[in-house]
């Protein structure tokens, strides 16, 4: 991973005006947010800057306003939600560049913070506009990035203002670059991935790109299925992109070429309805699927023989649930999963990296949040850098650490 720099390369900052980008695109109902994990996430960063006297502008956007101001989508929205987490007043500045915002500067006292309004109320954002991230850069003294879920989007308030301060990663934009780093960068091997998950279509480019870095793919949950008719099993009326078998075909070739080994599940958990606990419930060979089911969970003999996979192997990136996690008890596997990786990782034999919406949920729901070695929060971001693309953002802050 090429070098960048942390607020440990920050001189003394007191006085100085630190533009901090953060995400605070938070889930909202009736004027509340309803998780504020965002909030935590950026805390350390937010209030490391403030003790040391700097003043503090966060950067955020909020929705998709389409570059213009919108009453319901302005960051004075998060205000009370983030000074909750923060436990300081915030001040809002309805503007990111200009004349209020140079008032407001000359009002804070070292220490304090304010909150810029939504950046996506201006097209420059968006388009990555040099003039726009000038006017805004022209504010600040430095920059710091912290919102590595927005890093593989080529924003003014991502990119573009790299260009015009010298730029270093927050806290948690740190531990994220370091964790992925330990999962695929530079990893101790031997490294296990596990994809799941509903579909190929989505993770295509994620499956092509670990078939040349890991020693072990394991692939579970809908997408299993796509394989497993790939290798001729019939998989009933399960869920499966038969217009991609060929796809599936070449992945599992690459493998084979690269000293991969795919592993597919080898018994099934199966049922003629989606429901849960439904009566014609019943764990087969994958040879054994009738016309009339479908493959909901991998079978309790294949997640035996995954955790033995994983006994074997010193790091695991892990995208996607291995089953239909929502509806019991096709959450079985991944649970089981989830909690092996748990006890693998805290006996210090594995270092463990998961991400992705519906992961992050089935971790929460086997109540293993704090036992695995880290989890991504950042969806989109997450997948690109499990495709091995290079991210604009984490580019920009590697290519202007000065
Ligand atoms: P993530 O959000 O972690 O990247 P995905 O969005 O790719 O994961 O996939 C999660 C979804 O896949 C879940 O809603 C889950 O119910 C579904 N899924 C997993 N296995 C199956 C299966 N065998 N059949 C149908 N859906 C499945
Ligand atoms: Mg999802």
């Amino acid at each position: 991973m090429a070098a960048f720099k942390t607020l440990d390369d920050l001189g003394d900052v007191t006085g100085k005006v630190a533009l901090v980008r953060v995400d605070l695109n938070l889930p909202m109902k009736g004027g509340s947010a309803t998780d504020v994990t965002r909030v935590e996430a950026v805390k350390p960063t937010i209030l490391e800057l403030s003790k040391k006297g700097a003043k503090v502008l966060l950067l955020a956007h909020f929705g998709r306003p389409g570059g213009q101001r919108s009453s319901v989508l302005s960051t004075s929205m998060v205000t009370g939600d983030v000074e909750g987490v923060l436990g300081k007043e915030l001040m809002f500045i309805p503007e990111v560049a200009g004349p209020v915002v140079e008032q407001s500067i000359g009002i804070l006292r070292n220490g304090d913070i304010g909150l810029l309004d939504n950046t996506r109320f201006w097209p420059g954002e968006e388009a990555n506009d040099p003039n726009f991230a000038q006017a805004i850069a022209a504010h600040g003294d430095f920059f710091v990035n912290d919102a590595f879920s927005a890093a593989h989007r080529a924003h003014a308030t991502t990119e573009g203002i790299t260009h015009f301060l010298p730029s270093y990663a927050g806290r948690a934009m740190e531990a994220e670059l370091k964790a992925l780093d330990a999962a695929l960068g530079n990893p101790e091997a031997p490294v296990a991935a596990v994809v799941g998950g509903a579909k190929v279509s989505t993770k295509l480019a994620v499956l092509e790109n670990l078939v040349g870095r890991v020693q072990h793919l394991i692939i579970g949950g809908g997408m299993a299925n796509t394989f497993l008719a790939a290798r001729g099993v019939n998989v009933g009326k399960s869920l499966c992109e038969h217009d991609l078998t060929d796809q599936a075909s070449k992945i599992m070739d690459t493998a084979d070429h690269a000293g991969c080994t795919v592993h597919l599940p080898y018994d099934v958990v199966v049922s003629k309805e989606f429901a849960a606990n439904p009566a014609s419930l019943r764990t087969c060979n994958v040879h054994e699927v009738a016309e009339d089911e479908m493959i909901l969970d991998i079978g309790a003999s294949a997640a035996e023989a995954l955790a033995d996979v994983l006994k074997t192997c010193r790091t695991l990136v892990w995208n996607g649930p291995l089953g239909a996690f929502e509806t019991e008890p096709f959450d079985a596997a991944t649970m089981s999963l989830a909690r092996h990786v748990a006890a693998l990782t805290q006996e210090g034999s594995l270092i463990s990296v998961a991400g992705g919406g519906d992961t992050v949920a089935a971790l929460a729901q086997a109540g293993v949040t704090g036992d695995v070695t880290y989890i991504s929060t950042a969806g989109g971001a997450f997948l690109e850098w499990m495709e091995g693309k290079e991210l604009p953002g984490v580019a920009a802050l590697t290519a202007n650490n000065g």
